[in-house]
């Protein structure tokens, strides 16, 4: 099973600046934690300063360097206020200054919650706690998913993730993740629209929201 959306689609998106803030932050929270991930976004990078080179028109304004150096010096990228807590990747500690230890948990059916807010509210973007061996309802997605593993592991059906990986799921994938270890597994989940259950689960659709 594939999603419609592969990992290199959403790499490009974040590297042109194209994903909405709360997409945005998984992926920066995954490159934050995967070296190979950050390779990867460097390489299409490259690959997309070549393109994008040769689309350029032949000649530039003789003082377009200087235009951008200039605008560069005026906007330096926002520094957090205080360095972000050691259990917590610094682009999630933007929006979790007390860090991943402190969060307050809300338990809901088999899961305890922590939702995150955040300016663009277009998005459920949540903290996701699980026991070892607890299995998620079977569910598909009206939208997109990404899951990024903060600790511990889990398995669905299109593979495992562990510490610092990223999922995509969307309406393509019905899957009933499944943690895996012996430690609880914390997520960062982010849906655009809501989830669906299947299997004998539909029948909870009104009453429950995944
Ligand atoms: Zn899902």
């Amino acid at each position: 099973m594939t999603t419609d959306w592969t990992m290199d689609d959403l790499f490009l998106a974040y590297a042109a600046g194209r994903l909405a803030e709360p997409a945005e932050l998984a992926v920066a929270t995954h490159l934050a934690m995967s070296p190979d991930g950050r390779g990867r976004v460097l390489m299409l990078e490259t690959i997309g300063g070549v393109l994008l080179d040769d689309e350029l028109p032949a000649e530039l304004a003789p003082d377009a360097m200087e235009r951008m150096l200039d605008r560069l010096d005026r906007d330096p990228p926002p520094a957090p206020a205080a360095p972000p807590p050691a259990d917590t990747p610094a682009p999630l500690a933007l929006y979790l200054p007390q860090g991943l230890r402190n969060v307050q948990w809300k338990k809901r059916g088999p899961i305890q919650e922590a939702m995150l807010d955040m300016a663009d509210s277009s998005h459920t973007v949540r903290l996701l706690k699980l026991t070892p061996g607890r299995r998620l309802p079977t569910h598909t997605h009206e939208g997109y998913e990404l899951t990024v593993v903060l600790e511990g592991a889990f398995h669905d059906e299109t593979g495992q993730y562990r510490k610092g990986d990223i999922a995509i799921a969307d309406r393509s994938i019905e899957h009933s993740p499944v943690v895996d270890g012996t430690s609880d597994c914390i997520c960062l989940a982010v849906n655009d629209a809501p989830l669906r259950l299947t299997g004998l689960g539909r029948l909870l659709n009104p009453f429950i929201r995944l």
